[in-house]
């Protein structure tokens, strides 16, 4: 990549180098280096969220300014004008960026346009590889979008990292990851595959909205990028449609910003604070949701109105191990092959009273879906029988009520559906 910053707004450049705007007050928690003394939830609560200096406000005001005033010419507080950079934007994104032992994090108005700019900093041409159950979206940007500018996908099943290496081609710039997938949740070997990558001139993406970063830290197995889509676990309360992207690599920062400012995707800084909110809770969030998925797996794992259930956390899951060795932990999201086809799966559905029939996951409330007529409804029908998205396929969003009740819940539809 090859980043051309000239027009691109850095507050570091542009000031006498005493940045006093009340953001960057202490070196306490703003520092690469400082912060990664402490634990996940002092990150989580304390980076980016100085007291406002003026006021003594424990949580900085939202800063919905456009613009920021001058006191001389070029002369200003670190921000110019806010589709730049934005005081809340900035303090969501350093955040995010400590949570996922990055240097530089970079919010974008949705997950989707992380991809998209991702994919624009490559220029005309080029090739990526991409898992083969890659999200929906992800996909049809890729197969949709990025062939117009010249750029083609190859979709590969990674859960064997070797099936890559017959993919390359010279022009290959970007390898794209999700693990686990969606929504049948099998993993790929992060640092087996940045390894390839590298070893072919490529870099590696990882999308890690599944997993958060309370449960995996792709920069650290050897990702170049980890991208999420802020919508699910990060922000967590179903109420904000946002994106990050965090990296280590200076280059690609400068990048990836120069692209976030020039197409203008960014979120406003009211998303920004509110995804910042959720973020202070994550970790106990992502505790309750995996304390609460390994319960609903054991459970369907034990019914006899359940043909197989895929959660990384159960010993049957064929990745277990992998799972173990590359994440701290397996999850919210459980999915599982009810007995008798769509008719049961569609009665399950429709008889859960505190799972919500709806898209989406990682929210604190319980989500349930039919990925063959849902979230992945677009996907042809062959594509859906190789990645083995069934009719009687339901991908269950375990949020954090009460165990015991979501239990009873999944029991009771469970024997409705199914006789
Ligand atoms: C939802 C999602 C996206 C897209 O994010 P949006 O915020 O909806 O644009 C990308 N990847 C994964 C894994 C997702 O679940």
């Amino acid at each position: 990549m090859t980043p051309n910053i000239t027009d691109s707004i850095s507050a570091e450049e542009v000031t006498d180098g005493s940045i006093t705007n009340g953001f960057h007050q202490t070196e306490t928690f703003n520092n690469h280096e400082q912060f990664s003394k402490y634990g996940f939830g002092t990150r989580a609560i304390h980076v980016g969220q100085e007291p406002d200096p003026h006021t003594g406000a424990v949580i900085p005001a939202i800063s919905l300014s456009t613009t920021f005033k001058q006191s001389s010419i070029g002369v200003h507080k670190g921000f110019e004008y806010s589709r730049s950079d934005n005081p809340t934007r900035r303090s969501f994104e350093e955040a995010v960026a400590a949570l996922e032992k990055g240097k530089y994090g970079l919010a974008y108005s949705s997950g989707s346009a992380v991809t998209a700019t991702i994919v624009s900093t490559l220029g005309f041409g080029g090739h990526i590889i991409s898992v083969n159950d890659v999200y929906g979206g992800t996909h049809r940007y890729f197969t949709k979008v990025a062939v117009n500018q010249g750029i083609e996908t190859t979709f590969v099943d990674l859960t064997n990292p070797n099936n890559i290496i017959s993919a390359f081609r010279a022009n290959t710039k970007l390898v794209w990851v999700e693990t686990p997938t969606n929504p049948t949740l099998r993993l790929t070997d992060i640092r087996e595959i940045a390894r390839l990558a590298h070893f072919h001139g490529a870099i590696l993406v990882v999308d890690n909205t599944f997993m958060s970063p309370y449960f995996q830290n792709p920069l650290e197995l050897g990702a170049d990028i980890v991208v999420h889509s802020v919508t699910k676990y990060i922000n967590g309360h179903s109420d904000v449609i946002m994106g990050i992207a965090v990296t280590n690599n200076p280059e690609i920062n400068e990048s990836l910003r120069f692209y976030q400012n020039s197409i203008g995707a960014v979120p406003s800084a009211f998303d920004s604070w509110l995804a910042n909110r959720g973020l202070k809770t994550l970790h106990i969030r992502m505790r309750q949701h995996q304390e609460n998925a390994m319960a609903v797996a054991r459970l369907l794992e034990k019914s006899n109105k359940v043909e197989s259930v895929i959660y990384p956390g159960l010993e049957s899951h064929p990745q277990h191990t992998l799972a173990k060795k590359q994440a701290k932990g397996f999850g919210g999201m459980v999915s599982f092959r009810i007995k008798g086809g769509f008719d049961s799966a569609n009665k399950f559905l429709q008889s859960l009273k505190l799972f919500t029939l709806a898209e989406s996951l990682g929210g604190v409330e319980s989500l349930a879906e039919h990925p063959a007529r849902m979230t992945h409804a677009s996907v042809s029908e062959e594509i859906r029988r190789a990645l083995g998205v069934t009719d009687n396929l339901v991908r269950l969003s375990v949020g954090i009520e009460d165990k015991e009740d979501l239990l009873l819940d999944i029991q009771q539809a469970l024997d409705a559906a199914v006789h």
